[in-house]
């Protein structure tokens, strides 16, 4: 059932609110191509960052086919593909309906959404939350209001493990052991059956459409909403039939309102959050194998080399990596994870690049001020490391890490922990960053 429709304000009160943006929403996607320096470009949002075998064979043709051979995983679990040809389009449309990957021509961009990956594979978490992933991608493509979403705007969905909800999401669900679910959005937090929790998610962003509307600043995220424009989240419950058990919580860097009762249990405290690890990895019903994409960029062969037979599903993760379940032993996962080392793959955290990022750079990014994927240096261990071309840091991790930015004396900064260091030479770059990186946290 979906929810109800709420009147939506044609004229915004005036509150004497400053617009905080005129423009569309330009977010590249599968049917926008963003023209950058290297090409076009198309981002395509893969619910939960799953891709069947089909798919994935679409993505790499796509890739060799139409773009630079290679693909990139973002930092939502969402795929781009650039360097394409110029006429492109209409091939590309083809190629992605056809594998599945475009369900609605109108939602292909608000599709975002992050899930546990290890959900359902490794026995930790208290729901299977990539069939909620499913099922919201489903509700959503459904309503004819979700097509307002900003490309930006994120669910997150979260087992339990505490992983994906520290990633900044506009909704959030927490699963519990108990067979509900805390749902997060702006101030609200309320508990909801685990059975309604993918309903629920979208009759807050629905809500949040109506509060943004009202305001008329031209929000695309929660957090940009103005002071005094509060998101009816427990209306749109109620008309979506979501029986919800408020709960005296504040969300974001807040923690819990004054005189607050204690948090539930199981909506732990927010956090960059940790994604699955480069190994094999047990769980109740076999084994699964994860990897991490060097800089986040998977080639075509590599993208075809992470499922082997009999195998059937990738879930690329918001860590730029992705895990392959679907092997019986161990022994099986453990060849495997050798295979995709031996094709170039971060296959434990032992390897230098682990931990290591960097943003699209020159030549692809006519903003950047350094070809910074050529300058990025491998180490080893310590915090995450994170290489911007600008100040804009496209795609940093979350939580702490080692933050390099190029500037415009063609050197770079560092800073960790609040402390910029300049670094002139490239020498010193590299000891630097290898100081900040073991630097202990304050
Ligand atoms: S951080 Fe700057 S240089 Fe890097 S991709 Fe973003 S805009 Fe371009």
């Amino acid at each position: 059932m979906l929810a109800a429709m709420p009147p939506t304000p044609t004229t915004p009160p005036d509150r004497g609110e400053r617009r905080i943006r005129d423009r569309g929403d330009a977010c590249p996607g599968a049917l926008r191509l963003h023209a950058a320096d290297d090409g076009l470009l198309a981002r395509l949002r893969l619910p939960g960052g799953l891709l069947t075998r089909h798919q994935l064979c679409a993505l790499a043709t796509a890739a060799e086919r139409l773009g630079d051979g290679a693909l990139s995983v973002t930092s939502r679990g969402n795929a781009e593909l650039r360097g394409l040809t110029d006429g492109c389009g209409a091939e590309l449309a083809e190629l992605l309906r056809d594998a599945g990957l475009l369900p609605s021509d109108t939602h292909e961009r608000v599709r975002n959404v992050v899930a546990s990956p290890l959900a359902g594979l490794d026995g930790l978490g208290s729901a299977d939350v990539q069939l909620w992933a499913r099922e919201l991608d489903a509700l959503l493509c459904a309503s004819d209001r979700a097509a307002g979403l900003s490309g930006r705007f994120l669910f997150a969905l979260d087992d339990g493990r505490g992983d994906v909800a520290g990633l900044g999401a506009d909704v959030t669900l927490l699963a519990g052991a108990d067979g509900r679910a805390v749902l997060r959005v702006g101030r609200h937090a309320v508990r909801v059956p685990a059975t309604d929790a993918a309903r629920a998610a979208l009759a807050a962003a629905e809500a949040f459409l109506t509060a943004a509307a009202g305001a008329g600043t031209g929000a695309w995220r929660v957090r940009e909403l103005p002071e005094g424009h509060e998101i009816g989240v427990d209306e749109s419950l109620e008309r979506a039939g979501v029986a919800a058990e408020p709960l005296p919580h504040v969300t974001g860097t807040e923690r819990s309102a004054p005189g607050a009762a204690p948090e539930p249990p199981e909506d732990r405290p927010e956090g960059p959050g940790t994604g699955p690890l480069p190994g094999v990895v047990a769980g109740p019903d076999g084994w699964t194998v994860s990897v991490a994409a060097p800089l986040g960029r998977l080639t075509a062969a590599q993208l075809r080399q992470l499922l082997p037979a009999p195998a059937n599903e990738v879930r690329l993760t918001p860590w730029r990596g992705a895990v392959v379940p679907g092997f019986a032993d161990r022994g099986t996962a453990r060849a495997h994870l050798d295979a995709l080392g031996r094709a170039g793959l971060i296959t434990g955290t032992d390897s230098p690049w682990w931990g290591v990022g960097a943003c699209t750079g020159r030549p692809g990014c006519a903003k950047s001020l350094a070809d910074v994927r050529a300058d990025v240096t491998p180490g080893r261990g310590g915090l995450p490391v994170y290489w911007s071309g600008c100040e804009r840091r496209c795609g940093r991790p979350q939580g702490e890490y080692v933050d390099v930015v190029a500037t415009r004396d063609g050197a770079y900064r560092v800073t960790a922990h609040g402390s910029p260091v300049p670094v002139p030479s490239r020498a010193e770059l590299e000891g630097t960053i290898a100081t900040a990186r073991t630097r202990t946290t304050k």
